[in-house]
């Protein structure tokens, strides 16, 4: 297998990845929260980590990409404090909290479908996943780093830290930690402001409830994560992903959780795609700039000045490598929508070179430079720079000005079928709007074949057949001295 290089932030260095099962990889990476529309914030991560999975199937892993949905415990406030996220907006949209989840999931299935995301190999809810989650919170009470006070289980951080080093993700110590939160207000049933909820009990008004050893009650935000990808990728695996501004708490939480129930870290590489920001802005819904998917794909909103295709969107993401920012701007989006369309003009240009008895250059450099780029950490700008280089090279072909065998242009092919269309993802939206038309023609000039052979063995019949059954469902067939000519009617 070809030895490539992944960014551990656990570690913050680049390192050789090599996985724990030979040619399996487990990789586990957080999902979307379903209580609102797909925004531009979901399309980074899920087009990072889709390249990564594109990337890693490429190279011959047989991967297993977990990506959990989740439903329930995201509370308000990522703390442990306010209404559940999901049950807020059932409660004001008058509906059953596993509508609300379903309906968003769906959206969110969709945005991704059009941003040519592959799915998942399993989606894990965690409201299925109750029990898995109830018995890993026993399996950390066990072994002694969480309390039960007032029929909640809280994560015992101050113990865990002098077992581990609580914070060590995010770089982060737990004096830091202790400056950064707020005291305790006296109504808490934590006895640090740090430790943070494995199992809550429900207050009367919380609709989201299942019987525990505890309470009735609900799991904490951060237990699903570790609870499922243990139960479906082992106590041990590859890769966790997520963006960034889930290291803190949401992974150091996972860690600690999954170490304090299993004795060890769970997950290996650790890998964090950076943030989008607008116009310098981080996306918030009080800052007036939070945009959905859908409506990037319309136009339909004040900041657009137009509307941008999923492929653009797509494009636009994988320009940046995924832990540097990456800014929203219509200008910077128009220059990734120019930039796509020249590529898939170029590779449009290419399938109609014609092949000479000697190349002008050498085609082999195209994959090696595409093959060390998303070897070194998923270097996709990288790989994009030479794919432009080669479109020029392309389009100097389609003037003549170079050449290639039939042999060099078929391994070109080859390339960027793999590099655009297969590892990042990319389609030609525009090839595709006319692909009825595409499929069409062969077959008309198929049948006027036909037509042709008919008339030269003056089969009249099977001639004019051919010609009234066309005609009746939209072709007109018009007969010259040489041959034929058609249209579409
Ligand atoms: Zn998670």
């Amino acid at each position: 297998m070809k030895t490539i290089t992944l960014y551990n932030t656990l570690t913050r260095r680049k390192e050789t990845f090599e996985p724990i099962n030979e040619e399996h990889v487990g990789m586990y990476v957080c999902g979307p929260t379903v209580y609102g529309d797909p925004h531009l914030g979901h399309a980074r991560p899920a087009v990072t980590f889709d390249l990564l999975f594109r990337y890693l199937q490429s190279l011959g892993y047989k991967v297993r990409y977990v990506r959990n949905i989740t439903d329930v415990g995201h509370l308000e406030h990522d703390a442990d404090e306010g209404e559940d996220k999901i049950a807020k907006k059932a409660r004001l949209e008058q509906l059953e909290p596993m509508e609300i989840a379903h309906y968003y999931t769906e959206r969110y299935h969709a945005a991704m479908r059009e941003l040519g995301v592959l799915s998942p190999s399993i989606e894990p809810h965690a409201s299925g996943h109750i029990i898995e989650q109830i018995e890993m919170v026993k399996r950390i009470l066990d072994a002694g780093y969480a309390y039960e006070s007032n029929g909640s289980i809280y994560f015992d951080v101050e113990k865990y830290n002098r077992d581990y080093h609580y914070g060590r993700l995010s770089g982060r110590n737990l004096d830091d930690i202790v400056t950064n939160t707020r005291e305790l207000d006296g109504q808490s049933d934590k006895h640090h402001s740090y430790d943070f909820a494995l199992w809550k009990r429900a207050s009367a008004e919380h609709i989201m409830r299942w019987p525990s050893p505890w309470s009735d009650g609900f799991p904490g935000w951060h237990m699903e994560c570790s609870a499922m990808s243990t139960k479906y990728l082992g106590e041990q695996f590859d890769i966790h992903g997520g963006g960034m501004d889930l290291m803190f708490p949401h992974h150091e939480c996972e860690i600690a959780q999954s170490t304090a129930a299993l004795g060890k870290d769970s997950a290996r590489y650790w890998v964090h795609n950076n943030m989008i920001t607008i116009n310098g802005q981080k996306m918030g819904k009080s800052l007036g700039n939070f945009i959905t998917l859908e409506q990037l794909f319309t136009g339909n909103h004040p900041i657009l000045a137009q509307a941008y295709t999923p492929m653009t969107i797509r494009f636009f993401v994988l320009q940046a490598h995924y832990r540097s920012t990456l800014d929203f701007s219509n200008e910077a989006l128009q220059a990734a929508e120019k930039g796509l369309d020249r590529l898939m003009k170029g590779i449009e240009a290419l399938a109609k070179i014609k092949p000479a008895d000697h190349s002008t250059a050498d085609v082999t450099e195209l994959e090696r430079r595409c093959s060390e780029a998303m070897a070194d950490d998923l270097n996709s700008p990288m790989v994009i720079s030479a794919l432009f280089d080669w479109v020029r090279i392309i389009n100097q072909a389609a003037e003549g000005q170079q050449t290639f065998t039939a042999e060099d242009l078929a391994t070109l092919k080859a390339t960027i079928d793999l590099y655009v269309f297969n590892i990042l993802g990319l389609r030609n939206e525009k090839a595709a709007e006319g692909g009825g038309k595409d499929i069409v023609s062969p077959l008309v000039e198929m049948l006027l074949t036909m037509r042709m052979e008919a008339k030269a063995a003056k089969d009249w019949a099977t001639s004019d057949k051919i010609r009234d059954n066309l005609t009746a469902i939209g072709i007109r067939v018009k007969d010259r001295k040489d041959g034929y000519d058609w249209e579409l009617l």
